[in-house]
C-alpha cells in the first residue's frame, strides 16, 4: 500500500514497513477520555513522588482524606495520619499564640519556624477547599477558614475536619465521579456521607470504571460493521507487509456475517497471487454462532477438539477454515468459484470474481437476457450436482445473491456453511437450495424450470416421490438406510446420528421403565442398581458405533449437550 492510501479500514494510514514491535493501541482507547485522565493522573502521581523524594517528609495528603479511619492499609499510614492530625493541632495552637502575641501590633512575631505542617501542604489544602467549594448551587453558608483551617473563635471554633463539613465536601467529591456513576441531586436533598461511605462509593467507582473499560475491551473484540478489531487490522498489515498482498483497498460488502475487501495481490511462497482479490474478513461477533454452531455440529471433518471449547473466536476460525476447505474441494472438482488463496484466523484471502475493482454482480442483480438466464440454469443445476457427487458437498445457502455472474460464467460463494453430504441434515439443507434456485429461475421467466422436488431428484439421483411432508419422510428414511450402508462400507459416522439416536433409545428405555415401576410394585428389582444400570446400558451395536465414531476423531458423549446449550445460550 503506498503511503498516501487511507486503508480502507479506517484511521490513519499505517507504516507497513515497520515491524510490529508492539500490540498496537485502537483508535478508541488512543481518543480516550480515560486514558487522557489516566495518564494525567499518573503524571500527577510521578510529579508528587518527585516531591516527596525532594521534601522528604511530606505526607500524601489525598491518601490521608480519602482513607477512613480504621481503613488504613498499614500501622505505617496510621501513624502518620495521628502525627499529621497532631501536627495540625500543634500549628493551630502556634497560630493562637501568635494572635494573642501580636493582637494589633504594627511590629509581629512569628511562629513559622515551629510550625509542623509543611507550608506546602497547607496551601494544597486550601487551594483544595477553594476548588471544592466553587458552585453555582448555594447551600449552606461555608465559613471561612484561616490559613490553618480554623474558623469561628471560642465555643464556636470550628476546623475544616469538623464531620459536617467534612460529609458535605464529600458529596461534592461525590459528584465528581465520573458521569456513568449515578449520583441522583444528592446535595439538594441534604445527603450527609461520612468518610467510611465515600470510600466505598470511590473504590466502587473506580471499580465500575475499570469494569466498563474491560467490556469496552471485548467489544473491541469484535468486529463492527465497517471498523476492524485490533487483532483482525493486524493480520491485514501482516498480509500486505509480508508481500502476500500489495494493498487492501475499498470495502466490496460489509454484510452481518463478513466485511469483503478488495485487495491487491502480490506473492506467496514464491507463487503469484492473483492480481486482484477478494478478503473475506468474518465478523467475529454472535449474531449468527447459534446458526453456525448447527453447520459445524454433525460436519464430522471440524468436529475435532477445538469445538470444545466454545470460544467465538475459534468457532469464528472453524467457520473460516471451513469455506477454505469448501473452496479447495470445489475447485478440485472444477467447480466456478474463487480460488482460495490463503487463510489467516478469521480473514480469507481468495481471487476477486471481476475486474478492475469492480466486483462481477450477483445473479439477483445481473441483469441477463433470457438466453443467458437458460445459460445461467443450465449452470447452476450441473454446479450443484457436480458439488454433490463430486466434492461430497451441499451449498446449503444458495441463493441468487451467493451466485455471481462473469463473463457467462456462473460462480458460486459464500461457501463457508456448507456442509458434507454425511451431515445429518444435509438433504434437508440441499432441498432448500433447491427451492431457491427453482423459485428464482422461475420467478426470471426460464423455461422448463424443475420444482424443486424434481431438482432434488436430479441432483442426488434418488426416486423419492410426492411432495411435502410426504417427501421429507422420505428422506428421513433414507438418511437412516444410508447411515448404515455408510457403516457397512466402514467410513466416517456422524457423531450427532448415533449420539441422538443412543439419546432417543435410552429414553424410550427409561419411559418403559417408569411404566413398568409403576405397574409393578416390586421395589426391590427396581431399585437395585445393579438392574438399573444394565438397564442404561448402551445396547451393544450402538455402542461399538459410537467407539467407532469416536476413534474417527470425533467429539465426546460428555461434550455434546453442552455444545448445544452453550449454542442455544447465544
Ligand atoms: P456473506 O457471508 O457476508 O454473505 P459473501 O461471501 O457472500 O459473504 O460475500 C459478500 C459479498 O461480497 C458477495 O455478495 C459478493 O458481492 C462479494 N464477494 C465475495 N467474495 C467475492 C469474490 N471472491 N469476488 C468478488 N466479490 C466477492
Ligand atoms: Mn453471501
Amino acid at each position: 500500500m503506498s503511503a498516501d492510501q487511507t486503508p480502507a479500514w479506517g484511521g490513519a494510514a499505517p507504516c507497513w514497513g515497520s515491524p510490529a514491535t508492539e500490540t498496537p493501541w485502537s483508535l478508541k482507547d488512543v481518543m480516550s477520555e480515560e486514558l487522557a485522565q489516566q495518564l494525567d493522573k499518573e503524571e500527577q502521581e510521578q510529579h508528587m513522588q518527585d516531591l516527596n523524594a525532594r521534601k522528604g517528609d511530606i505526607i500524601d495528603i489525598d491518601k490521608l482524606v480519602d482513607m477512613a479511619p480504621g481503613e488504613t492499609c498499614s500501622d505505617y499510614m496510621l501513624a502518620q495520619m495521628l502525627q499529621h492530625e497532631f501536627d495540625r493541632e500543634h500549628d493551630a495552637f502556634l497560630d493562637k499564640e501568635e494572635q494573642h502575641w501580636n493582637g494589633s501590633s504594627k511590629v509581629k512575631i512569628s511562629f513559622k519556624n515551629y510550625r509542623s505542617v509543611h507550608p506546602k501542604i497547607q496551601e494544597d489544602e486550601v487551594e483544595d477547599e477553594e476548588e471544592i467549594w466553587e458552585d453555582d448551587y448555594k447551600d449552606d453558608p461555608v465559613p471561612l477558614f484561616n490559613k490553618s483551617g480554623i474558623s469561628g473563635k471560642g465555643k464556636n471554633i470550628i476546623t475544616k475536619h469538623d464531620p459536617q463539613i467534612t460529609e458535605r465536601r464529600n458529596v461534592r467529591r461525590m459528584e465528581q465521579f465520573p458521569p456513568e456513576f449515578d449520583t441522583g441531586d444528592s446535595r439538594r436533598m441534604n445527603v450527609h456521607l461520612p468518610n467510611h461511605v465515600y470510600n466505598r462509593l470511590k473504590r466502587h467507582s473506580v471499580e465500575e470504571t475499570k469494569r466498563s473499560q474491560r467490556l469496552h475491551e471485548k467489544k473491541e473484540y469484535s468486529t463492527t460493521d465497517m471498523a476492524l478489531d485490533a487483532k483482525t487490522r493486524l493480520i491485514l498489515y501482516k498480509l500486505v507487509n509480508g508481500g502476500t498482498l500489495e494493498s487492501v483497498e475499498g470495502v466490496i460488502s460489509s454484510g452481518k456475517e463478513s466485511v469483503v475487501f478488495h485487495g491487491t495481490g502480490g506473492s506467496m511462497n514464491n507463487a503469484l497471487v492473483p492480481d486482484e482479490c477478494a478478503i473475506k474478513v468474518f465478523k467475529t461477533t454472535l449474531s449468527t454462532f447459534k446458526n453456525r454452531c448447527d453447520y459445524i455440529r454433525g460436519d464430522v471433518r471440524f468436529m475435532k477438539d477445538e469445538f470444545k471449547k466454545q470460544n467465538p473466536r475459534i468457532i469464528i476460525k472453524i467457520w473460516a477454515e471451513k469455506e477454505l476447505a469448501n473452496l479447495k474441494k470445489m475447485e478440485n472438482c472444477g467447480i466456478p468459484c474463487p480460488k482460495a488463496v490463503v487463510l489467516k484466523k478469521n480473514v480469507l484471502v481468495m481471487e476477486f470474481i471481476g475486474q478492475d475493482q469492480k466486483p462481477a454482480p450477483k445473479l439477483r442483480n445481473a441483469s441477463l437476457s433470457a438466453a443467458e438466464l437458460e445459460c445461467a440454469y443450465e449452470q447452476c443445476i450441473n454446479n450443484m450436482r457436480q458439488m454433490y457427487e463430486k466434492c461430497n458437498l451441499v451449498h446449503a445457502d444458495l441463493s441468487a445473491y451467493n451466485m455471481l455472474w462473469h463473463n457467462d460464467i456462473l460462480y458460486f460463494i459464500d461457501v463457508a456453511q456448507g456442509v458434507d453430504t454425511m451431515h445429518p441434515h444435509a438433504k434437508e439443507f440441499l432441498l432448500r437450495d433447491c427451492s431457491n434456485v427453482s423459485e428464482f429461475f422461475k420467478s426470471a421467466g426460464v423455461h422448463d424450470v424443475k420444482n424443486k422436488y424434481a431438482l432434488f431428484n436430479d441432483i442426488t439421483g434418488l426416486n423419492l416421490v410426492g411432495e411435502g411432508k410426504e417427501f421429507l419422510s422420505q428422506i428421513e428414511e433414507y438418511k437412516k438406510s444410508e447411515e448404515m450402508l455408510r457403516m457397512d462400507k466402514g467410513k466416517a459416522y456422524p457423531f450427532d446420528y448415533f449420539f441422538e439416536k443412543e439419546m432417543k433409545e435410552r429414553e424410550d428405555k427409561h419411559k418403559k421403565q417408569q411404566h413398568l415401576f409403576d405397574e409393578s410394585s416390586s421395589e426391590d428389582e427396581a431399585s437395585d442398581p445393579d438392574t438399573m444400570l444394565r438397564k442404561e446400558a448402551l445396547n451393544p451395536e450402538t455402542e461399538e458405533k459410537i467407539c467407532l465414531s469416536l476413534k474417527l476423531g470425533t467429539t465426546e458423549t460428555a461434550e455434546e449437550p453442552d455444545c448445544q446449550q452453550d449454542c442455544d445460550d447465544e
